[in-house]
């Protein structure tokens, strides 16, 4: 059922054991919104785990009590019993084994157009908010609690890395704002920036290796990196390599394919002005007009086939 964000909050107020859960494969803006929403549900004097079924890639490891984030696969317990799980950033189909693991009703808290509310209590969909520590940003208003620096760092690691540092088509009058009062709470915007465009010596080696795939298809319209197996074992993150692709002239869409384990791949794909959330959503995947992503559980060399099938019917 699709509720307002008063309802969000009262959900949230009238329950005392709270899971919170964001995304696999954790961005910013999972890890913010999770955590943010960890440090506001203690100041309300709850009892909250965050569970999060992946790595947490290590630029996110200056963020207040991120060591509280606990790995589902590590934990004795067959079933948790909770009154609340909170699913962010995501619908219910990319959080892993907490969905099994956790015996609780679902509130939804996300801001993808693409989320159905499927297998959800209770879904709270704001697509306009630029990331969901934006829509967390929000829901304090609706809490009987304050901003503090540690709710303000998370929220603004999250804001910023969803709206690339506020560059990108997201970054509303609203987001900027909310970044304005997150500094007032004692955010350094410097210091953020730094930690997460943070690189090992060995990511960036395995990035020179990464950009020798690029290629090009539909006259340059489209650019593709191929990280296949081999090349996957050199990285551990590939955060912001599409990035890199995105800003060549005449490139519409960018995307990259990675090996993420025998027959199953990952796309992630950006867009100047094709709508490539539709392109994810024909292969199962979701996401945004301008970023979107999806799952291809084949062989790499065909999954490769497939995406640029894809991508192509959707220049037609
Ligand atoms: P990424 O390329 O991983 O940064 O993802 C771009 C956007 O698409 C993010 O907002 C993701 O949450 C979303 N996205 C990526 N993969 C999927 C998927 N398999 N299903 C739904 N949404 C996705
Ligand atoms: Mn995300
Ligand atoms: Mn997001």
């Amino acid at each position: 059922m699709k509720i307002e964000i008063e309802e969000a909050a009262k959900k949230l107020q009238s329950a005392n054991n709270i899971v919170v859960t964001a995304h696999i494969n954790p961005d910013g803006d999972a890890i913010g919104s999770s955590l943010a929403l960890m440090h506001i549900l203690h100041e309300m004097n709850k009892n909250v785990r965050v569970f999060i079924d992946d790595v947490i890639p290590p630029n996110f490891l200056i963020l207040p009590q991120i060591n509280e984030i606990e790995h589902p696969v590590e934990l004795t317990e067959k079933e948790i019993s909770a009154d609340l799980l909170v699913v962010l950033d995501t619908q219910t189909d990319r959080i892993g084994r907490t969905l099994n693991l956790v015996k609780a009703p679902i509130l939804n808290i996300d801001h993808h157009v693409t989320n159905e509310g499927n297998n959800v209590d209770w879904l709270y969909l704001n697509a306009e908010a630029a990331a969901t520590c934006e829509i967390i940003f929000d829901l304090i208003k609706f809490l009987p609690i304050n901003l503090t620096e540690n709710i303000a760092h998370c929220l603004y690691a999250g804001l910023a890395t969803d709206t690339g540092f506020f560059n990108y088509a997201n970054t509303k009058p609203s987001t900027l704002r909310a970044a304005a009062v997150l500094i007032e709470a004692g955010v350094k915007p410097n210091v953020i920036a730094e930690e997460m465009e943070r690189k090992s010596l060995a990511d960036f080696k395995g990035l020179c290796e990464v950009l020798k795939t690029v290629e090009f298809f539909y006259d340059g319209k489209v650019a593709g990196l191929f990280i296949n197996e081999a090349i996957a074992h050199l990285v551990d993150s590939t955060e912001g390599f599409i990035d890199l692709i995105r800003v060549i002239d005449g490139v519409e869409i960018a995307f990259m394919l990675t090996c993420k384990d025998k027959n199953l791949n990952r796309v992630s794909m950006r867009s100047r002005t094709v709508d490539v959330s539709k392109i994810a959503r024909s292969l199962g995947g979701g996401g945004h007009i301008r970023a979107a992503g999806c799952s291809i559980n084949t062989s790499f060399d065909e999954a490769k086939k497939i995406i640029i099938e894809a991508i192509g019917k959707s220049l037609k």
